[in-house]
């Protein structure tokens, strides 16, 4: 019977030992599960944040291209332009011209914010395109001019050779005389020797010249019409550059507005962000890693701190105690000698503490004692035994305002300092020892003496009225008459005392206790003023005599 109710017992320690287990198990598991958790959200949340990117930059990747291709475009389309400006080359230049329309159409679908600009980029380049042809126009007309002069010129020079081939015999150069251009045919030739064979010669090279002179003055009136018409052309084809060169710069300026449109600037800001994002992410999802390792190896080293110094300890009692109860002698125990060296030292440890703690609670009931003590006489007055000013002090502080039915009593000794004159201080000590147990001995419990200062008195009275106070007042004095003490000072008459009361009744409106105190030292005065041995209520200003 008993063996049955040791094991349901032990079973139920055995549950109680495994809830434990259990419960710091359950919290390591509720850390690990909670930060688990944290983390695989943080990722999701990160992953989030990583496809978007990603999609970002995908979305965002054609429109960087496109940017890209349109650089290249704008780069390719400068070329045309400049070999349109430049070639003499009509083909070349007209190539170019379908070229640069084929670009800017294509570029025209492909960018749609330059599609404005670019469709004015192609009028230019069409309004070029007809200065253009214009100037090809005019230049293959001044080639022509110039062929139809050179060809003049050249019928020219051959007859000119012709000429020089026949004369140059004789040593006379003809083409002096045919270059001066105003050759006349009938000279005057008296002045010179010449022979009949020489100057007939010469008249025939004269007719000769005179006919080619004809000539000339014929192919130059022929040609007067074809230089004009190259002078017009000229000029033309001056205008016609001049203005092609201002389409070109024109041209220049919209490929430079192109190449600066918004979507370069656009696509580099969104390439930097998205860089940006992607730095975030990578560094949070690193610090996220790191935190939760961090976390999670707190969580397993505090569990198993735990484990170590509360867990296993708190199982090995348990199983102690369970075979302790299931023992049927101390060897079924096999309790280690290690554990049994424990136990005994912290059993003297648990001695010891013991002996402190009583040691210590004891100390400090004495030093409680001890201070009440002193506290108690701190408040009373050494020479005298009645409380002194501070208890006074205090008790004005926990007063307040002072009730109706109290009062306060200023006793000052007469003649004092004769009795201290004549019978030195000592004696005057003792003097006031006994008329401060008088005042004692002579008011109630609940009215407390104190010293007020030197040979001054104070009594604070309470639930009294003024009948009582008068009666208390001159038994004070008589009291301290009976005693007899002689003040040889003084003409020997026995030691009196004056009284100055204060009762708070008499006085309208609440009072506090030093103000009391004041009005009954005024009344002490009046006292002193009207002859000693007597005592005067403040109020009244009159004294009275015993
Ligand atoms: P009265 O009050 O009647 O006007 O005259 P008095 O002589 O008592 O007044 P006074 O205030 O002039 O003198 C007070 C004297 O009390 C002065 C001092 O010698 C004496 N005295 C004050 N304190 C002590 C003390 O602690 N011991 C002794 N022996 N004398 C004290
Ligand atoms: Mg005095
Ligand atoms: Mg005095």
């Amino acid at each position: 019977m008993s063996r049955q109710h040791n094991d349901a017992a032990e079973q139920k320690r055995r549950r109680g030992t495994f809830s434990l287990r259990s419960l710091f198990l359950c919290f390591g598991l509720f850390f690990a599960i909670f930060f688990m958790l944290v983390t695989a959200y943080s990722y999701y949340d990160m992953s989030l944040i990583r496809s978007s990117s990603a999609s970002l930059a995908k979305n965002s990747i054609p429109s960087i291209m496109n940017a890209q291709r349109s650089l290249v475009n704008l780069e390719r389309l400068k070329g045309f332009l400049t070999t349109m400006e430049q070639s003499t080359d009509p083909v070349a230049a007209r190539n170019a011209y379908i070229d640069a329309s084929a670009l800017l159409s294509e570029s025209m679908f492909e960018i749609e914010d330059v599609a404005v600009i670019s469709r004015s980029v192609l009028n230019k380049v069409k309004l070029m395109w007809n200065t253009r042809s214009n100037l090809i126009r005019t230049h293959s007309e001044l080639i022509e001019d110039w062929i139809r002069l050179a060809l003049i010129v050249n019928r020219i020079e051959l007859q000119h050779q012709q000429d020089q081939q026949g004369n140059f015999a004789q040593g006379h150069d003809p083409a002096q005389d045919f270059l001066g251009w105003d050759y006349a045919p009938e000279s005057d030739f008296s002045g010179f020797m010449l022979s009949d064979h020489v100057k007939k010669q010469y008249e025939q090279a004269a007719q000769r010249c005179s006919a080619h002179s004809q000539e000339m003055a014929a192919a130059c009136a022929a040609l007067a019409p074809a230089r004009e018409s190259f002078e017009r052309n000229y000029s033309h084809y001056n205008a016609y550059r001049s203005d092609l060169r201002r389409r070109s710069e024109d041209i220049e300026f919209l490929v430079n507005l192109m190449s600066s449109s918004y979507t370069q600037n656009e696509t580099t800001v969104i390439s930097a962000e998205l860089g940006r994002i992607s730095d975030i992410s990578k560094d949070l999802s690193f610090y996220l890693g790191l935190i939760s390792a961090f976390v999670l190896l707190s969580c397993a080293g505090g569990y198993l701190i735990i484990y170590t110094i509360l867990v296993k300890p708190l199982q090995h009692i348990t199983a102690f105690i369970n075979r302790f109860n299931r023992r049927q002698s101390i060897d079924d125990l096999k309790l280690p000698v290690t554990r049994i060296a424990e136990l005994n030292e912290v059993s003297a440890l648990l001695r010891h503490l013991f002996a402190d703690v009583q040691k210590i609670t004891s100390d400090s009931e004495r030093i409680t004692q001890r201070y009440s003590e002193l506290l108690t006489i701190s408040y009373y007055d050494e020479l005298t035994g009645a409380h002194n000013r501070r208890a006074l002090e205090l008790f004005n502080r926990t007063m307040g305002e002072v009730p109706q039915r109290c009062a306060v009593m200023m006793i000052d000794i007469d003649f004092f300092k004769k009795f201290n004159d004549t019978m030195g201080h000592q004696k005057g000590d003792m003097v006031l020892r006994r008329v401060s147990v008088c005042l004692i001995k002579n008011t109630s419990e609940s009215d407390i003496v104190y010293r007020y200062g030197g040979e001054e008195f104070c009594i604070v009275l309470q639930n009294v009225d003024r009948t009582i106070l008068a009666s208390i007042a001159r038994r004070l004095c008589q009291a301290v008459r009976q005693m007899d003490i002689i003040n040889p000072g003084n003409d020997h008459k026995p030691v009196t005392i004056s009284i100055g009361i204060s009762p708070a009744a008499a006085q309208k409106g609440q009072w506090s206790l030093e103000e009391l105190i004041a009005k009954a030292d005024a009344a002490l005065y009046e006292a002193k003023r009207t002859g000693r041995e007597r005592f005067v209520f403040y109020e009244e200003g009159q004294d009275t005599l015993l």
